[in-house]
């Protein structure tokens, strides 16, 4: 199934977090800049702060996909100054949630749509044009009210994702993690249809536990991609953790405190009925026989995406284990 030039015909659904899934889905656009592509990003992690409404990882995605997020720390938009957290802060504002004043904008507007009476999808699907995003479609995981909770450890309190990601800095050890509000929601329209008419769906190296694992939470989507596979779609996982390390952020930690071994095949093994390919990097090689025990084809390859060649790199390999190989004319 090599599909046409630039992997024309192709339907790609990959469900993202924000950093690692947003370079990730960079890269299947750029290697498959034919393809019909959807990104479906984890909501788990919105806030509201100052009267707005926060969509941290969709946000990360249509910006990632637009341009102009900032390379260096993968989230918010390229020099983007705080100026406006500057002065809120001598108004006596409380701002351990730090946004810039480029991203401010994002929700200012977002607050607009919302009060206008958009869903999540509407408001998602209008920034991305708005920003000039093309060839990808970018939908919340659900437009119902999800939110990720992390009990710690310290003390038993459950505080939300926010606080302990940002406020405490990730560095608190945690005792358990719960979504709010999942059992009621309802996967975005479209959502379903993509996964449905999928030739592959790929799992990014996002964290498993609050960015994927809220994702394949939402009632039905987890079997949409079981049944996906079920007739003849491709699955494939790409491991966030590399030498049992993160690249960026706390989901090593995160999981050795919940008990999960903290590796590429710790990974795999919350995914062991999704995965058809699993993508470890070479340090990793040492787990290949046990993901093909896991019943997924291990590919080892360097998992680490270095700027856009490295990010195009990576999806071509994900792409050609799948799909087959590109046609070229
Ligand atoms: P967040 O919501 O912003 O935390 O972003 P994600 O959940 O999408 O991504 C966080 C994960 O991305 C971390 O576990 C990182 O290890 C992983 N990640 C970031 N860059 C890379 C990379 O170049 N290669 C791989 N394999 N994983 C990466």
């Amino acid at each position: 199934m090599p599909f046409g030039r630039d992997r024309a015909g192709a339907r790609v659904v990959a469900l993202a977090g924000g950093v690692g899934g947003s370079r990730f889905i960079r890269g299947l656009h750029l290697a498959a800049p034919a393809a019909h592509l959807t990104a479906v990003v984890n909501t788990g992690d919105d806030l509201a702060r100052y009267g707005l409404r926060i969509s941290p990882d969709v946000d990360t995605v249509l910006y990632a996909l637009a341009g102009i997020v900032d390379d260096v720390r993968g989230w918010g938009p390229r020099g983007d100054t705080f100026r406006a957290m500057a002065a809120l802060e001598r108004l006596g504002g409380d701002t351990w949630f730090r946004l810039g004043d480029i991203d401010l904008a994002t929700h200012l507007r977002r607050r607009e749509l919302v009060d206008a009476g958009q869903t999540p999808s509407q408001v998602t699907a209008e920034l991305a044009r708005r920003l000039g995003i093309d060839g990808v479609t970018v939908l919340p995981m659900t437009d119902d009210p999800v939110a990720t909770w992390i009990q710690l450890a310290e003390d038993d309190r459950w505080v939300p994702f926010q606080e302990y990601f940002v406020r405490r800095r990730a560095d608190v050890p945690i005792r358990a993690v719960r979504f709010e509000g999942i059992e009621r929601s309802r996967p975005a329209p479209g959502l379903l249809d993509a996964v449905g008419t999928a030739h592959l769906v790929v799992l990014c190296p996002s964290n498993p536990l609050v960015s994927i694992g809220p994702i394949l939470a939402v009632p039905g989507i987890r079997d949409a991609v079981r049944t996906a596979r079920s007739r003849g779609a491709v699955v494939a996982g790409v491991s966030p953790l590399i030498g049992g390390a993160t690249v960026k952020g706390p989901a090593a930690r995160m999981l050795r405190e919940l008990g999960i071994e903290p590796s590429a095949m710790g990974v795999a093994s919350m995914y062991a009925d999704l995965l058809d390919i699993y993508v470890i990097d070479r340090v990793d090689a040492g787990l290949a026989s046990k993901v093909e025990e896991q019943g997924a084809r291990p590919i080892v390859t360097d998992a680490l995406m270095r700027g856009r060649p490295g990010e195009r790199r990576l999806a071509r390999e994900v792409l050609r284990a799948a799909l087959g190989p590109a046609r070229e004319v």
